[in-house]
C-alpha cells in the first residue's frame, strides 16, 4: 500500500524542527523512516506533514559528560551504536549489533525505535535495565525523563506532540560493572518475543548494584525490582542467581504477558526465568572478568600511558585486548591524540591472548621474535 498524501519538510537543526513543529498540525518527525514509513504505508499512521531531522548531525554520535555518563545521540544509528567504546555499557553495543539487518541497522536511530516504543523492541528493555535517562527538547527547554519513566505503555512515551529526544544518556560502564541482554527472537523477524537485560557490579565476588528488566512479552519494558532486589549484596554463585531469577514471576504475573500467533503467552511467561537466568548469569561473569583488570604493560608496545587509554576505552584485561582488534585499538590511539595515532597496535591482541592464557613463555618467545625483527 502507499502511504496517504503529506507535505515533507527538512529541520537543519533542533530549533528549526521544533518551529516545523509547532507550525504544522499533525505533523511527525522523520529520523531513519525504519518505523515509521511502514505503518504510513499500511495507513497505521497518515500525518499532515513530516519534518526530517535525519541530517542533523548534532543530534549524532557518541561521547562521555563530566559525570562519566554515556550521551548517545538521538540520531545514532544502531551501526555506530554497535562500534562504540568508551564506557558505553556492553549491553548497549551487543545489542545494537544484533537489531534486524545491517541495512536497517545503518539507517534505524536508537532513538527513532525508542520514540516508536514497539513492546517487541530491544533497546528500551536495555536502556531500563541500565538506568538511562532521555534528553526531550520543545520550546519550553529541556527536560530529563528516566527510562521507567519515558516507556508509559503499548507503543506509547512520555513524549510531547512538540517535543524532540536530543540524547539518551547511560551511565558509563566502569571497571567492577558487566551487562548483557538475552532474548528469544522470533525467528521470522527478530524482534523479541521475550526479552532480559540485566547490569551488575560486583566487589569482592558480591553484587553491589543491580538493574533488570525484561520487554517483548509486556507491553513495554518492567523493571524488575523483585529479581533485584533478591540478588543485591548477595554472592554472585549460580546458586544465588538461580534463587533470584525466580523473583521475576512476581515482576510480571503470567496476566501481564500477551501472546501471538508467534508464541502464547503462557510460553512467554513460562520461559521468561530462562532468560533472566541468562542475562544474569552473563553480567555476573563480565563484571567479575572485568573488576581488577590486568598489567597490560606486559604487552610490549603498551606503556603506562598507553594502558591507562585502552583501560578507559573498555579494555582493561588481557582477555579484553585479545578480543579486541588492532582496528579498534587504532580508533582509541587515534582518539587519545597525535602522540599515539603513529603506533602499531597490530600484534597486542596475539600478546594478549597469549596473556591471558598465562602461556608467559610464548609471550617472551613472541616478544623476542618481534625485538628480533625490529634490530
Ligand atoms: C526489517 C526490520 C527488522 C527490525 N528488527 C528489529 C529488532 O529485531 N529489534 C528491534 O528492537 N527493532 C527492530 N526493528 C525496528 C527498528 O529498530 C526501528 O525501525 C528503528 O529503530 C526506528 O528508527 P528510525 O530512525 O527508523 O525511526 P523512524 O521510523 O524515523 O521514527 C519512528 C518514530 O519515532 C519518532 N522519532 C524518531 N526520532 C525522533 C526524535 N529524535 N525525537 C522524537 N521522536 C522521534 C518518529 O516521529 C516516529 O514516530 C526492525 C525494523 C525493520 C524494518
Amino acid at each position: 500500500m502507499y502511504p496517504a498524501k503529506f507535505d515533507y519538510y527538512r529541520a537543519n537543526s533542533v530549533e528549526e524542527a521544533l518551529d516545523l513543529l509547532a507550525a504544522h498540525e499533525d505533523a511527525k518527525l522523520l529520523a531513519g523512516g525504519h518505523s515509521l514509513v511502514p505503518v504510513m504505508k499500511l495507513r497505521l499512521s497518515s500525518p499532515a506533514a513530516l519534518i526530517d531531522i535525519g541530517r542533523i548531525d548534532a543530534l549524532k554520535g557518541i561521547c562521555k559528560d563530566d559525570d562519566g555518563n554515556v550521551k548517545i545521540g538521538a540520531l545514532t544509528t544502531y551501526a555506530a551504536t554497535a562500534a562504540a567504546n568508551g564506557g558505553t555499557p556492553q549491553a548497549v553495543t551487543e545489542t545494537a549489533s544484533i537489531i534486524a539487518d545491517q541495512q536497517v541497522r545503518n539507517r534505524g536511530t536508537i532513538g527513532g525505535g525508542c520514540a516508536h516504543a514497539d513492546p517487541a523492541s530491544d533497546m528500551p528493555t536495555v536502556l531500563t535495565a541500565l538506568g538511562a535517562s532521555f534528553s526531550l527538547a520543545s520550546k519550553d527547554g529541556m527536560r530529563d525523563v528516566g527510562a521507567t519513566d519515558f516507556f508509559t505503555g503499548f507503543f506509547e512515551t512520555d513524549l510531547g506532540e512538540q517535543e524532540v529526544m536530543t540524547t539518551i544518556n547511560v551511565p558509563a560502564e566502569g571497571a567492577g560493572t558487566g551487562s548483557a541482554y538475552m532474548k528469544l527472537p522470533n525467528p521470522a523477524s527478530g524482534y523479541a518475543m521475550v526479552g532480559a537485560a540485566a547490569t551488575i557490579t560486583a566487589n569482592g565476588g558480591t553484587c553491589e548494584s543491580i538493574g533488570v528488566a525484561v520487554g517483548g512479552l509486556t507491553a513495554g519494558p518492567v523493571k524488575c525490582s523483585a529479581v533485584e532486589a533478591a540478588l543485591v549484596g548477595k554472592a554472585l554463585t549460580q546458586e544465588n542467581i538461580a534463587a533470584a531469577t525466580n523473583a521475576v514471576l512476581q515482576d510480571v504475573a503470567r496476566e501481564d504477558a500477551s501472546g501471538d500467533m508467534h508464541a502464547s503467552a503462557e510460553y512467554r511467561h513460562a520461559v521468561l526465568p530462562t532468560f533472566i537466568y541468562r542475562a544474569l548469569t552473563a553480567a555476573a561473569e563480565r563484571a567479575m572478568a572485568s573488576g581488577e583488570g590486568d598489567d597490560l604493560t606486559k604487552i610490549e608496545g603498551v606503556g603506562p600511558k598507553v594502558a591507562e587509554i585502552l583501560s578507559n576505552g573498555g579494555l582493561r584485561t588481557f582477555a579484553q585486548v585479545a578480543a579486541s582488534s588492532s582496528d579498534v585499538i587504532s580508533a582509541l590511539l587515534r582518539d587519545a591524540g597525535s602522540a599515539y595515532n603513529r603506533m602499531d597496535p597490530t600484534t597486542w591482541p596475539q600478546q594478549a591472548s597469549l596473556a591471558a592464557a598465562g602461556d608467559w613463555d610464548a609471550l617472551k618467545t613472541l616478544q623476542d621474535e618481534l625485538d628480533g625483527g625490529r634490530a
